[in-house]
């Protein structure tokens, strides 16, 4: 391969920004897909059966998308978790090799092949790569840091699938649409808390709330189920004022931990929304479901 342009899809708009921006200080070219809109949504959809989950078709349709623009090296997260998204960049090399894309290469990144990758791509030193590494978590650290708790307007918490959670263009700028209604959004889903689950698990012990959700489980689930659940115990004791749960449709661990969300909610007397997210969701819907259910809040609350 002569110079590889390297993509990967969109994870909302500033840990891109932060990844591409710290991926470039190693020397690689990093080329973007163009942002993601509803032709992304249709080729991911056209291409892929019906009972994937949402950031499956996605992904697919940025991946199209960034080979159209000159991309020839794709990176897909690999969570190495419980749940199918570790076997998406096959399915996804496999689909993009059937609809003819010849000249590519595409990895799932993980904990246990990012430091060779990225030697292998840059050519520099394990040195410099963890320092990079080191650097982009830094930064991810430092604006999740920056979600506040209110005082004055009614705090909603988002818990949910990571990708739905964090990304503006899937859940259709939620957080921006939760403050248009004067409340404060507060998304318990980050990445930090995905490094710090699936690249430092050993570092950090689990909190009260971590293991007072593994009593609803048999084992483990994939995704984000169980965080989910230790997220929604953690916000109803901070007081949080409502909670909203985000899942792409079809999503096995999000759909497992509904009934435990549900049930832990209705006991706390925590109001609950929850947003299921695919291709056909409705901007004008969103909005109305959202405004009434902080609407009901703020007259729950008496505000
Ligand atoms: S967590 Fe849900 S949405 Fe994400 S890959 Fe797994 S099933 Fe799909």
């Amino acid at each position: 391969m002569e110079k590889r342009i390297i993509s990967f899809p969109y994870i909302g708009r500033e840990y891109t920004k932060l990844i591409k921006r710290n991926l470039e200080k190693l020397g690689l070219s990093i080329q973007l897909p163009p942002k993601t809109t509803k032709k992304t949504y249709n080729l991911g959809v056209r291409h892929s059966s019906d009972m994937m989950c949402f950031p499956y078709k996605v992904t697919l349709g940025n991946f199209m998308e960034a080979l159209d623009n000159g991309a020839n090296v794709l990176l897909m997260y690999d969570s190495l978790g419980q749940c199918r998204l570790k076997h998406y960049h096959k399915i996804q090399e496999f689909t993009l090799k059937n609809l003819g894309y010849e000249d590519f290469e595409l990895y799932g990144i993980n904990r246990k092949n990012a430091l060779k990758l990225m030697k292998k791509f840059s050519g520099k030193s394990y040195y410099q790569i963890i320092k990079t590494f080191y650097n982009l978590i830094k930064d991810i650290k430092a604006h999740d840091n920056k979600r506040i708790w209110s005082k004055e307007k009614p705090n909603i918490g988002i818990v949910g699938e990571i990708y739905s959670a964090i990304d503006e263009t899937i859940n259709q700028n939620i957080e921006e649409k939760i403050k248009k209604y004067v409340a404060n959004p507060y998304n318990a889903v980050t990445i930090s808390d995905f490094l710090n689950h699936n690249f430092l698990p050993i570092i950090n012990r689990k909190t009260k709330y971590e293991r007072q959700a593994e009593k609803y489980f048999n084992g483990k689930l994939g995704g984000h189920g169980i965080e989910n659940v230790s997220h929604l115990l953690e916000l109803i004791d901070r007081g949080v004022n409502g909670i909203i749960h985000i899942l792409p449709l079809s999503c096995m661990p999000e759909t497992t931990v509904e009934p435990f969300i549900n049930h832990i909610c209705q006991e706390n007397k925590t109001p609950l929304l929850r947003i299921p997210i695919d291709e056909n969701n409705s901007e004008a819907n969103l909005e109305t479901r959202l405004e009434t259910f902080i609407e009901l809040i703020k007259v729950k609350n008496g505000k």
